[in-house]
Parts: C-alpha cells; structure tokens; sequence
C-alpha cells in the first residue's frame, strides 16, 4: 500500500517505501538472530556485520579510495562544525582555514571554526545568499589548514556544480544534503561529511570520509568522540555508535545501489528539479527563485509565490492548498520564507509530478 501523503521535507526527510517495510518486517527479529537491532550489542557479530556492510556499500557506491577512512558519527552535521576545525585546523602550524560562505550552514560552520583559529572569509560578503561568488573574486591563503564550503545549502537552495580548486590546500565539504545524489570524486577531497537524514537514512549518524594522512593532527582540548584518529583506530565503536540509524543506512544504500547508483539518482535529480524549475521560470514572474541559474539546488527547490519578495498571504494559500492534496512540508526555512521543495533521492518522479501539477493548477487559478 503506497502512503497518501508526499513528505517533501529538508531533513529529516522522505525514506524509500521499501525500506520503511524492511525495517518493519525486521524490527521484532533481525535476521536469525531472534532480537531487534533496537536491543543488539554495538559489538555483537551481527551488528559487525551490519557496520562493515554499510562501510561496503558506501565505498561501492561513491568509489572512495583505499587511503580514506569511513567514520560513523553522532553529533551531525552541527557536530562536524566542531570536529573539522578541532581536528584539522592543526594540519599547519598558523590554524588558519579558508571558508566560503554561500548560506546558512556554512555560515554556522565558519562562526563555530573561530573558536579554535583563525578564519577567513575567502570571497567578498554576501548581502544575500542566492549566488556562488566567482572563484576569480576569492582570495585563498596558501597556509590555510584547510578550504571550507557547503556543496548543497540546503536552506537556501544553492548547490556547488563544480569542485573548487584550492592549488593543494585539504579540501573539506559538508554534502549533508546532496550526499550520493550525484557521482563524487572523493580523491579531490581531505575530507567529506554528510548527516544521513536527508539522502541516506534517518537521523543519528553522520558519515565522516577522511583521508588518512590527515589524521593525528587533532588539537588537545578536541572531545575524544570528535577525535577522528580515535575513531578510526577504533572503526567508529569508540563508544556506542547510533546502531539503528546505521542499519537504517545500509538498507538505503542497497536500495540507491538497486536503484542504478549514484549515476542514477544524478539523472533522476536533474529530471525532478528541472520540472520544477521550467514551472517557475515559465510562470511570467509568479513564481519566483531567487537563486543565480549557475548554483541553482537540484535537492532543494526554493521560490516566493506572487512577486519577488513573496506574497505571504498566497504562500499561504498555496501551503494550504498543497496540503490539501496530501502534499507536506513546502514551507521555506523559518528564516527565509517562501516555499521550499526538497527533492531527495527518495522523493519519486510522480511525486514531483504531483507538485507540477499542482504548481500549474495554482499559476492558472491566479494569474
Ligand atoms: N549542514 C547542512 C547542509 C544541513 O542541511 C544541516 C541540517 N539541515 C546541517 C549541516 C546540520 O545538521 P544537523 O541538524 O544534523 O546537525
């Protein structure tokens, strides 16, 4: 039976209908095992097992290198905030890094980094967020640790489509919400991050990759579950990891492998937001994105309704109206406004289809 509502919600988010009904089939007795995941011991062979198959499927599924560790982590993605500069900032003596700050999240990342060095703001100020500054603005410091940026904001909506070049300084990206939506090349990066609520399972566990030369640089005062050196020695089960989240994890991941990979939910992804991005852009100003056609998000579709700055009353209706129709959580972030459509790779073309339909029926009402 297929559910009557489309959750298009930025995280936690949309999980895969047949993954739902595994973890359900499953819940009381996981395998032969005869307890539920809820109730196994994080050192247990069985929940061994489910750990290495989950670190299997990532590496299958984004092709990462042997030379980089995979770390299960809690804390999410604010988490990662800490742990970066904590444990990377010390790569050289200055603790310098490079950040760029397109939204929101990466916003937070750089003020939470400012505890432990130096930070610099490698491009002019944006007075809004809506646009990735041309990389002939930015200027980066050749004795950064590390260079810094969010490849998806997913509260605004802009997504880096290429990999900034950074002439041999450690690369970091938080891919908290476009993470396995499209092929990466993990050898250009120090170290990715990605909370897993949004593409890959539910919330709980963040997945660490990290080049392995760049462990062991981690300043002092660093908590020892931030520790990457600590957890990767340690395969993740320093403590008790978020075992049920992981579990969660791997199912999500057989079913993008089932579903065609990365390569897959990249075609996918671009199929779904264009939809919804012709709507707007043929709707003679009704619908509006504010965001520049160069980093426009293929995860996070967002628009104003009625005019540019946005008519709150018709957002409003809009909200309602789509509610209505069983199709929730539409509504922009809090602190931007507007609506905003989360596409994750669990979020099905019909289910697209079914807000272009909507969004026409809407246009056409109004206009
Ligand atoms: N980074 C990005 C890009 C996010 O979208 C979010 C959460 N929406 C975070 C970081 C923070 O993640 P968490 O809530 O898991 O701390």
């Amino acid at each position: 039976e297929q559910k009557q509502i489309i959750n298009f919600g930025a995280g936690p988010a949309k999980l895969p209908q047949s993954v739902l009904l595994q973890a359900q089939k499953e819940l009381l007795y996981y395998g032969g095992c005869g307890i539920s995941v809820l109730e196994m011991s994080h050192r247990s062979a069985d929940f061994s097992k489910i750990l290495k198959s989950t670190e299997h499927l990532l590496r299958e599924l984004l092709n990462i290198p042997d030379n980089y560790k995979v770390l299960f982590l809690q804390g999410g993605g604010t988490g990662q905030f800490s742990a970066v500069p904590l444990n990377l900032i010390g790569l050289k003596g200055d603790r310098c890094a490079d950040y760029l700050v397109t939204g929101q999240w990466s916003a937070k990342a750089a003020k939470e980094a400012e505890k432990y060095g130096k930070i610099n703001i490698v491009h002019p100020k944006l007075d809004s967020y809506g646009k990735i500054p041309d990389p002939s603005s930015w200027t980066l410091n050749p004795s950064a640790s590390y260079v810094y940026y969010c490849c998806n904001e997913t509260v605004h909506g802009v997504e880096f489509n290429f990999i900034p070049e950074t002439n041999g300084v450690v690369l970091v990206s938080d891919m908290s919400s476009n993470f396995l939506s499209r092929p990466v090349d993990v050898s250009k990066f120090g170290l990715i991050f990605a909370g897993a609520q949004k593409n890959v399972g539910c919330a709980g566990v963040t997945v660490v990759i990290v080049r392995e030369d760049l462990l062991g640089h981690t300043l002092k005062e660093c908590p020892v579950i931030l520790d990457y050196k600590v957890q990767a020695e340690m395969n993740s089960l320093y403590n008790t990891p978020p075992c049920f989240s992981v579990y969660i994890m791997a199912l999500v991941l057989e079913w993008i492998k089932n579903n065609g990979g990365s390569t897959a939910m990249e075609k996918l992804s671009k199929q779904k937001s264009s939809m919804i991005y012709d709507i707007v852009d043929t709707s003679n100003g009704f619908y509006v994105c504010l965001v520049d056609g160069s980093c426009r998000s293929r995860m996070n579709i967002t628009f104003r309704v009625g005019k540019k700055e946005g008519d709150e009353a018709l957002e409003k209706e809009f909200l309602d109206g789509a509610s209505k129709r069983g199709m929730m959580s539409l509504k922009g972030h809090r602190s931007f406004g507007g609506i905003r459509a989360s596409l994750y790779n669990a979020v099905t073309l019909e289910d697209t289809e079914a807000l272009a339909a909507y969004m026409k029926e809407f246009l056409k009402e109004h206009q």
